[in-house]
């Protein structure tokens, strides 16, 4: 980077800081697209005169509030939930909730601001936002969690609406949770209309709306492999995680010929060499779905596989990795390390699971690295494409979106292609987050000063 534009990214990076004091995954957030983006806009003076930056690192709003809920035992807990509603230029805002302890509002505003870029990538008219609380609903009974999302919705559903803002699912917020929240919505509202997405397919779900993230991640990286004339067939792949994200990009790489080797969860690892197949895949859908078990029960059935405790799949050699689980659980020593083993494709289906310094390592080894923004927005693609069918009031099959959500994926990729080319690479982060940058860039400056 040339010296006057490090010195232009830095200075703003110090104002943010200061504005933004110990909030430190929002920084890293926005360190990554200021460092794409200044070279660009510091070529297209409109864009720096119109404060861009500075308005987009500011959300609109955020709500911040209590959550009161009883506990199975009749004791009052209280926890604090937040909406960061951080830009509608060019949609209603939209983006999941997250109930996890680690839930702050620094994580919430880190995924809120990603989560403008991911949606204007997808073509749809969705701004951004992202909430949530934490609330930690491992180990709790279904009626303590839905106690606290009827609790939590109390107050929500005033800051919401089908043309305002449309929550969904994160960490920690599944069909189960999506279905207590838009259950209360609907009371209260006195409407059915479809301001949550992510809902059962009896009350005005999408069909693939589950398998979309991970689906989507899967044919992200196939994009980036075809076109240097690969594919993933019959290559290793690590995953990490074992929610609905690792779950179904298992499955997807699975389908076109990979042979996936790892999935984790916070307590561990397992690495099968055999390769996780459908059947297995099934077990473990099972296990954490229903059972809401710990993946090291994958090992005490499947003899074949190791479980590792409070480790990370990444020293398991493999060609592709798809880190599906959480932020910064890729840093710089596990990103040197899958280089060393041969690692040729990264896929981020979680929200920013490469530290700066691990992104900085696969973009200097030239691989194919697909941000979170690009490779994952698949999932907020379906929930877009739920909303349509909401208000033509009408269901797709499961053919009819899936055909969508690849047509979709196609479209980022060759948008990041267009925006990212260098001499004869690509730059995928440059070209999501320019892509993404310039359809909000223009329908703010197309407002004026608002
Ligand atoms: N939480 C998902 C994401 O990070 C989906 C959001 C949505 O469907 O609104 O993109």
């Amino acid at each position: 980077m040339l010296k006057f534009v490090r010195e232009e990214v830095e200075s703003f990076m110090h104002g943010l800081v200061k504005r933004n004091p110990g909030e430190e995954e929002f920084h890293q957030a926005v360190r990554e697209v200021t460092e794409s983006l200044m070279p660009f806009i510091l070529q297209h003076p409109r864009y720096k005169q119109a404060q861009l930056l500075e308005r987009l690192t500011e959300p609109d709003r955020i709500i911040i509030f209590r959550v009161t809920w009883e506990d199975d035992d009749g004791n009052f807990r209280a926890n604090r939930a937040w909406r960061v509603q951080f830009n509608n230029s060019i949609g209603p805002y939209k983006g999941g909730l997250r109930f996890h302890p680690s839930v702050t509002q620094s994580v919430l505003k880190f995924l809120g601001f990603e989560q403008i870029f991911k949606n204007s990538l997808t073509g749809l008219p969705m701004g951004g936002a992202k909430g949530g609380s934490n609330f930690n609903p491992k180990g709790k009974s279904d009626h303590e969690v839905m106690r606290f999302c009827h609790s939590m919705m109390i107050e929500l559903h005033r800051h919401i609406g089908e043309d305002t803002d449309i929550p969904a699912g994160d960490i920690g917020v599944g069909g189960r949770e999506i279905s207590y929240l838009f259950g209360q919505y609907k009371r209260l509202s006195n409407t059915f209309v479809g301001t949550l997405t992510g809902k059962g397919l009896s009350f005005g779900g999408s069909l693939v709306r589950t398998e979309a993230t991970g689906y989507g991640c899967v044919y992200f990286c196939e994009n980036m492999l075809n076109r240097l004339g690969d594919s993933i067939k019959g290559k290793s792949v690590c995953i990490s995680g074992s929610g609905n994200v690792a779950i179904y990009a298992a499955e997807m790489a699975g389908k076109l010929g990979g042979k996936v080797l790892t999935l984790s969860d916070s307590s561990g690892f397992v690495h099968d060499p055999d390769g996780i197949d459908e059947e297995k895949l099934s077990f473990v859908k099972e296990l954490k779905e229903k059972q809401r078990g710990r993946i090291s029960e994958y090992a005490e059935k499947y003899r074949k596989a190791t479980f590792y405790a409070d480790r990370r799949p990444w020293d398991v050699p493999c060609e592709v990795a798809l880190p599906c689980a959480t932020q910064n659980e890729i840093d710089q020593q596990d990103a040197e390390t899958l280089l060393k083993n041969g690692c040729i494709a990264v896929a981020e289906g979680a929200n920013m699971p490469s530290t700066l310094e691990a992104m900085k390592a696969f973009r200097e080894a030239n691989i194919l690295f697909g941000p979170a923004k690009a490779a994952n927005a698949g999932g907020v693609a379906v929930s877009g494409l739920e909303q349509s069918q909401n208000s033509l009031r009408l269901q797709w099959t499961h053919d009819e979106v899936n055909t969508k959500l690849k047509s979709i994926m196609k479209e980022i990729h060759e948008k990041c292609v267009h925006y990212g080319m260098k001499g004869d690479h690509v730059d995928y982060v440059d070209g999501a987050n320019l892509a993404g940058f310039v359809k909000i860039a223009e329908s703010m400056l197309a407002y004026g000063a608002v």
